[in-house]
């Protein structure tokens, strides 16, 4: 690992002015349980760390409107355990619950979450070309070993998928996250518009400035219907999503009245899916429209070889999901 220093923000003011005063190289650092991993292998290297896990940003509070905001510095384990989170937004007490082990979700914050890295081999591997960690090397998943690879939104230069599940809880929840600048300039953006997709430059995954910190992530009031999340993986503790599903369904005397569904380990965002949400609502809650729902949200994925699979499995994970959540979760 390479040196670096080291600062306590003591408030949030000092923490995205450290960014001005320090340079580029300075990076926040909250749970630092993806950070230190990337440190230690020297894919990040930065030359000045802002602790900001001391800031006043952990407290998940009510609002005005029946939402919720979640602070950016709060336990993933304190949000997924929240008997309001639980309650009413239990898709993503339940993504969350999924991710990781018990003592990384006891350390890791949700601005971290909705920031950690890709799990691509050939990025953690610095002896492999990969053009996320060093533009223009080159891609070497796309005709390597590419099993846990995106099927959508893939361009020729990155294939790699966004890791986190609550971020596909968050997308069908329609959650805002918020953001503090420098001077103290304040924006909001929602997570549909957070992440980017890779196109020719990979190395860029959020719309978020270097000196930017996420203070939060606002919450709507509860969707109509029962949120249920599916992660289909490897092995059932400690391991990302090959594919998961956040899916939100409201069903009336039979019929769905409203839904929200979301693809997880498919892309380098969550993949929320309008024109299967709009296709359901009006339809008789059956199997028979689940699976014309699925068929439908997999008809323009794309695999690479190793990670073909992944099309049938999102397919069936999704309806089966469909299925679950419109039985009420
Ligand atoms: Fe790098 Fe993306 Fe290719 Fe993986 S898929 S090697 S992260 S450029």
């Amino acid at each position: 690992m390479r040196t670096f220093t080291y600062e306590r923000a003591a408030d949030a003011a000092a923490a995205v002015g450290a960014v001005a005063s320090h340079g580029r190289g300075t990076k926040f650092i909250c749970g630092g349980t993806n950070l230190l991993d990337l440190m230690k292998l020297e894919i990040e290297r930065p030359t000045h760390l802002v602790d900001i896990s001391r800031l006043p940003f952990t407290v998940i509070e009510d609002l005005a409107d029946g939402g919720l905001r979640i602070g950016g510095q709060a336990l993933n384990s304190e949000t997924a355990a929240d008997a309001r989170v639980r309650r009413l937004y239990p898709v993503l007490s339940e993504a969350l619950l999924s991710g990781a082990s018990g003592q990384i979700r006891n350390k890791a914050s949700i601005a971290g979450n909705l920031l950690q890295r890709t799990r691509c081999p050939y990025f953690y591997d610095t002896h492999s070309h990969c053009n996320k960690r060093e533009p223009g090397a080159g891609c070497e998943a796309i005709d390597g070993i590419n099993r846990i690879h995106a099927i959508f939104g893939a361009s020729e230069h990155c294939i790699a998928t966004n890791p986190s599940d609550m971020a596909v809880a968050m997308a069908v929840l329609d959650a805002r996250i918020e953001i503090l600048g420098a001077r103290g300039a304040t924006r909001t953006v929602p997570l549909a518009d957070f992440y980017r997709l890779p196109g020719n430059t990979p190395e860029v995954e959020t719309v978020l400035q270097p000196e930017e910190l996420i203070t939060g992530v606002v919450l709507p009031p509860a969707p109509q219907g029962r949120g249920v999340y599916r992660k289909v993986r490897d092995r059932q503790s400690y391991e990302f999503a090959l594919v998961s599903v956040a899916a939100i369904v409201a069903v009336e005397d039979g019929t769905i009245t409203a839904a929200r569904v979301a693809l997880g380990g498919v892309a380098a965002k969550p993949w929320r899916m309008p024109a299967v949400e709009s296709a359901l609502v009006g339809r008789p809650a059956t199997m028979a429209i689940y699976r014309s729902a699925a068929e439908m949200a997999l008809q323009g994925a794309v695999g690479r070889g190793h990670n073909d699979f992944k099309i049938d499995l999102a397919r069936r994970a999704l309806c089966r999901t469909l299925a679950h959540a419109a039985q009420g979760g």
